[in-house]
């Protein structure tokens, strides 16, 4: 095997597995495709050390780090396949290089799937959010929204009203229950039922929706939980079990990030709900910890 692992992914969860792979002075190629799910946002909120930095920089800083180890080296490019094979695993890359390793760490994160609005994907990561506590501090006391685009907008909504005077956009969709609808006005949140028609707004700040109705109101922020898609099928080409989470998705892992396949481990976004930066870098440590342990530890058991 040419190398001890390797990391299907270089953001938050797959540099935090690598660098302490390398510290531990095992060899570790990290294949990124440099689409980190965040880069629709100018800032990233709530990291230790890092509140309010550039998402790529944090990144680009993480890679650099990873590349002062000897034992590590980075390769641009997209995974394409994966496969077991005696004592380890195949990757091929891109055009076609194969990479070998007696371990995998996937950290290729997911993609949320924006529902069609006009000037909602224009908004996304600015105006246009998944997380107040990512991004909720900067709207305080501004006028924000939630779209209602699953069940859980409701609960989203009672939250958010912490941050700001809130309304819930049903957007033509289900009326929440009865006793959702009176948790609802205890949190002073507003329900509008109306469809709406278009996000309004210079460039990417939002000031008005534009109501089925021919009303618009105004607005400076709209949350939303979308439906989320893992970046690659890799997982599903070494057979991991994956679990159906509250948005799309997840690989099913152990307490050590371990997936059901011997070998793979996963970290970050595809390996847990809820997401953050912090929860992914978290989880990259924890398989890139275990891994280092079960190539000591593994031949010892044999
Ligand atoms: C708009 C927005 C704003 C956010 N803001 C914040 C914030 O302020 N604070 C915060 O803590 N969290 C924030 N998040 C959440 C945060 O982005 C994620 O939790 C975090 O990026 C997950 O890290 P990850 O390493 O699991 O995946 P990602 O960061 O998504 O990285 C996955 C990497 O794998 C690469 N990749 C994919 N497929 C392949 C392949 N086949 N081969 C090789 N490489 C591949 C991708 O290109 C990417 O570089 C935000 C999310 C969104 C959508």
């Amino acid at each position: 095997m040419k190398y001890d692992a390797i990391v299907i992914g270089g953001s938050f969860a797959g540099l935090s597995a690598a660098i302490h792979i390398a510290r531990a002075r095992r060899t570790v190629c990290v294949i990124d495709a440099g689409q980190p799910r965040n880069r629709f946002a100018e800032a990233s909120h709530g990291f230790f050390g890092q509140d309010g930095s550039n998402p790529q920089t944090m990144i680009a800083e993480a890679q650099m780090q990873l590349r002062s180890y000897p034992t590590a080296e980075i390769v641009a490019g997209e995974a394409s396949m994966a496969k077991a094979v005696e004592e380890g695993f195949e990757v091929t890359v891109g055009g076609g290089e194969v990479l070998t390793a007696a371990k995998l760490v996937l950290a290729f994160g997911i993609s949320d799937v924006l529902p069609e609005l006009a000037g909602l994907n224009e908004g996304w990561g600015k105006s246009v959010l998944h997380c107040p506590y990512c991004h909720g501090f900067e709207y305080s006391g501004r006028n924000m929204g939630v779209l209602q685009t699953n069940p859980m907008a409701a609960h989203q909504a009672l939250l958010i009203a912490d941050w700001g005077p809130t309304t819930l956009y049903l957007n033509g969709g289900a009326v929440p229950e009865q006793n959702v609808q009176q948790k609802l006005a205890q949190r002073g949140v507003t329900i509008e039922r109306a469809r709406i028609i278009t996000l309004q707004g210079e460039a990417t700040s939002l000031s008005s929706l534009s109501l089925e109705s021919g009303r618009s109101v105004p607005i400076d922020a709209l949350y939303l939980a979308p439906r989320t898609r893992l970046n690659s099928k890799i997982a599903e080409q070494l057979g991991c079990v994956l679990d159906d989470g509250p948005f799309g998705p997840i690989i099913h892992t152990d307490a050590a990030k371990l997936t059901s396949v011997p070998g793979v481990y996963a970290a970050g976004d595809i390996a847990r709900a809820p997401h953050n930066a912090s929860w992914a870098a978290a989880d990259g440590v924890t398989a890139g910890v275990s891994l280092h342990q079960s190539l000591v530890f593994e031949p010892l058991a044999a």
